[in-house]
């Protein structure tokens, strides 16, 4: 069923990116030859989303829910098996190739890995001149080198080293260097796909300051994606959190940090370190039993039921919507049934009625050894 709640402010909102029912789906081959069969990874399912001009609205949950594939569904980097994706009002979902041009120059991507996204045979003024040869052939060598060398400027590289290699860069000083292609166009909107991850911890604080000094200074709107609840907390206006490929919770960001209603949210909370270790031994720490199930055949209901501390047999059975609970402003939404009151704890343990469906040869444990032989390939 179809998640139809989508959190959008009341008041007239400027929406530069509206997502509509966006869903994503990879085939891919099972078992072993003469006995082959496909499967289909869900990769996204059904997210309904909408980023403002000039907010930066975090993704957040673990590896492989999602977020990276939205990412590149947003930017049409991969089709969409399904659903709309509009900017400014238009429908780029299904648009040629040539057609994307225009909004390409409109949006672009940073990556996670600044080692493996720049082309270490190139030299660094040529990578940062990539989109100006492809959107803009006419510019002239020495207007290129001119413009490069102004962008290496904006994210603190010195212009001087343009004919240098990406190999004669620190991993932060190259993270830039992808800052600064991305910046080439002057576009609306950036993807940023875990731009930090890969990244020494002293450095990551400048790169996030320097993309916050980039956003006022450039009026862009992010979607900033990250594993990391603490660096989305630092950086976006809204969070939206992901699981199995569903957006499970979306909420202003102080919202979703004080008052969350989704159980993975407040597990996903409770996992970020603390500095304080007489605060980090006070506060309640939520351990989640189980793997992430397979995306190639999620769970019933809602797919987060079988490692949910708070699962009734209704999660199994019934798709929760994503909508607000107990009285939210329309911009805070979650996924739950059962979702959490002001200030209460998860529960240690699933409900015994959902472990014993979950984990002792009932429906869901029966999914689960058919998830594993789908990720190993076995024979059906
Ligand atoms: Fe947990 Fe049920 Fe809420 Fe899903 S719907 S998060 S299983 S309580």
């Amino acid at each position: 069923m179809a998640q139809r709640f989508s959190s959008r402010p009341s008041s007239e909102p400027d929406v530069l990116v509206r997502l509509e029912g966006v869903t994503k789906h990879f085939p891919v081959r099972t078992g072993r030859l003469l006995q082959r069969g496909s499967e289909v990874v869900h990769a996204v399912d059904d997210v309904t989303l909408d980023v403002l001009r000039g907010e930066t609205v975090g993704l957040v949950g673990e590896t492989g829910c999602g977020k990276s594939t939205l990412a590149r569904c947003i930017t049409r980097l991969v089709d969409l098996t399904s659903g709309t994706v509009l900017i400014d009002g238009e429908d780029i979902s299904r648009l040629s190739r040539r057609r994307m041009r225009p909004y390409r120059r409109r949006m672009q991507m940073i990556f996670q890995d600044p080692y493996s996204s720049l082309n270490p045979r190139r030299r660094v003024g040529s990578i940062i001149g990539d989109p100006f040869t492809i959107h803009e052939p006419k510019t002239s060598s020495d207007q290129r080198k001119e413009r490069v060398q102004h962008l290496m400027e904006l994210v603190g590289l010195n212009p001087e080293h343009y004919n240098r290699f990406p190999a004669e860069f620190s991993g932060g000083q190259r993270q830039r260097i992808g800052v600064a292609r991305a910046l080439a166009l002057q576009p609306e909107l950036i993807v940023a796909d875990e731009p930090v991850s890969a990244l020494d911890v002293s450095v990551r604080a400048q790169v996030i300051n320097l993309l916050a000094d980039l956003q006022d200074e450039f009026h862009l709107t992010y979607v900033f994606i990250t594993h990391d609840l603490s660096v989305v907390r630092h950086v976006s206006d809204r969070v939206a959190v992901m699981y199995l490929g569903q957006v499970v919770e979306v909420a202003e960001r102080d919202d979703l940090y004080n008052r969350p209603r989704h159980p993975y949210t407040k597990a996903l909370q409770s996992a970020i370190p603390v500095p304080d270790p007489d605060e980090a031994n006070r506060r309640a720490r939520t351990v989640l039993s189980g793997d992430v199930p397979s995306p190639i055949d999620p769970p019933s209901g809602c797919r987060f039921h079988p490692r949910c501390p708070k699962a009734q047999p209704r999660c199994a059975e019934e798709l929760p919507l994503l909508e607000p609970r107990f009285g939210d402003s329309s911009g805070h939404a979650a996924a739950c049934h059962f979702p959490l009151a002001d200030g209460e704890e998860l529960p240690e343990a699933p409900p015994p009625e959902i472990a014993n469906i979950a984990f002792s040869g009932g429906p869901a444990l029966r999914m689960h050894d058919n998830e594993k032989s789908a990720i190993r390939g076995d024979t059906p």
